[in-house]
């Protein structure tokens, strides 16, 4: 097989990348090679089936790793202008609860993958599937892609295969090591976008429980980063969107982070020991357990005071006194969970890490491989749940593709720099 540009991988990045390069070279021939049966598979499931493909507040903030993930985005079409205009995918912004998300209107990703499909179609790009590659040798000014039964000889190749998240969906970091092999420098990884694990002797008991809070993740004293949003507790983890957006972080502060939970964050310390100290008197005769549970679900209030107080939950609530109010209000307000591991790769949706900044151009072109292009997931930014890492994986994309295809005309094809 013979192609001016290969894409490896179907995914949401390598779509956009084949498109953006056949729309500016559309002589060149442009093949997307895709290990799985079917392009975007991923893409089916993200948002739940619904497709956060991207968030109407875009910001440094909200991408981490060490590209600089808006100076790409913002030299590329919005969503409005990619999804709305050229793709006629109708979108919508804030449903599903979620600020600034946009999703496409049908509420459904197959929308979003049939109109790129469509698209990809239209403009004559070759979808090869079932074709993983598993070698990439530079030669005579191109690439020669070796898959199972045979090579693809190409001009220009663009890496889109993603990186560990969701093994399932074909991205199990295979093609990260094949790139490492080639030395080609890549960030540490870890999941993001994922749950943090937690002893399971700490939350012993609070299984299953869920609280609107605060969470903060600390490094030595340091607060790192605060979110507001839904804590969920489980067996071995605490999980929610808040908690996702943290787990980057233990990339750089492995052993060393901790979270901290406000559980009420609508009330000061002083107003939460003012409202238990009227309680304790109003509820005499009631057990220590009655105390919070007008407050919280049952589980919580039964773990605050066993694990804060060291009290049984049905001894008296006169048992309880004012330094265990004290006590249970700085627990409540910041309540500590070290951090033990990070999830793995099956419950992350996002890799923190990846191909360093200083490997690629600003083009996204290999500084060793002249010809060869990355984009997606693969590079060093992970962006935070809401539609970030769509956004990444459609901008890194289109500016990849375009620039692979600009490159057709001149450029040092395959050399190594
Ligand atoms: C369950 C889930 C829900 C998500 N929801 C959202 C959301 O709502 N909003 C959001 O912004 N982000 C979401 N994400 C994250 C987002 O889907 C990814 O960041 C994005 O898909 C990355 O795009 P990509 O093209 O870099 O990689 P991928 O979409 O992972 O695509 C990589 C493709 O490359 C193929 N491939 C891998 N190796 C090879 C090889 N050697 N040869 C050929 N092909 C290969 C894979 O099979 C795969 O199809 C979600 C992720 C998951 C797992």
């Amino acid at each position: 097989m013979k192609a001016d540009i290969v894409v490896i991988g179907g995914g949401a990045s390598g779509l956009a990348a084949a498109m953006a390069a056949k729309e500016t070279a559309p002589g060149a021939s442009v093949l997307i090679a895709e290990k799985l049966p079917r392009t975007g598979k991923k893409l089916i499931a993200t948002g739940n089936g619904k497709c956060n493909l991207s968030n109407n507040s875009l910001g440094k903030r909200n991408f981490h790793g060490s590209i600089d993930a808006m100076s790409i985005i913002s030299r590329t079409p919005d969503w409005h202008e990619l999804f709305d205009e050229k793709l006629g995918v109708a979108c919508v912004t804030g449903s599903e609860g979620r600020e600034g998300g946009v999703y496409p209107r049908s509420n459904s990703s197959t929308t979003v993958l049939n109109a790129l499909r469509l698209r990809l179609s239209s403009l004559g790009v070759i979808e090869q599937c079932e074709c993983e590659i598993t070698e990439i040798k530079s030669s005579n000014g191109g690439f020669t892609l070796v898959y199972y039964g045979g090579e693809i000889v190409c001009r220009k190749v663009i890496i889109a295969a993603g990186g560990y998240a969701a093994p399932s969906f074909g991205t199990d970091g295979g093609m990260l090591r094949i790139i490492k092999n080639m030395g080609i420098k890549s960030e540490k990884i870890c999941p993001a976008v994922a749950p943090l694990r937690v002893s399971p002797d700490r939350l012993k008991g609070l299984k299953g429980v869920r609280i609107k809070g605060e969470i903060a993740a600390f490094s030595d004293g340091r607060e790192l980063r605060r979110e507001k949003g839904e804590i969920q507790f489980n067996e071995n983890n605490v999980s929610g969107i808040c908690v996702f957006n943290l787990a980057y972080l233990f990339q750089q502060y492995e052993g060393r982070l901790t979270l901290r939970a406000d559980l009420a964050p609508d009330m000061t310390t002083d107003e939460l020991g003012a409202y238990f100290h009227r309680l304790r008197s109003d509820r005499c005769g009631f057990t220590a357990e009655e105390l919070l549970s007008g407050f919280f679900v049952k589980n919580l209030a039964v773990w605050l005071i066993r694990n804060v107080l060291g009290k049984s939950p049905s001894e008296p609530i006169d048992s309880i006194n004012d330094k265990d109010i004290e006590h249970l209000c700085r627990a409540v307000k910041s309540l500590e969970l070290e951090v033990t591991g990070c999830s793995p790769w099956q419950n992350a949706q996002s890799t923190m890490g990846g191909i360093s900044a200083n490997q690629v151009t600003d083009s996204l072109e290999s500084v060793k491989y002249g010809g060869m292009y990355f984009c997606g997931e693969i590079l060093d930014v992970a962006g935070d749940c809401g539609g970030y890492n769509l956004q990444w994986a459609w901008s890194s994309g289109i500016w990849a593709g375009k620039n692979a295809a600009l490159s057709l005309k001149g450029g040092n094809n395959g050399k190594g720099r």
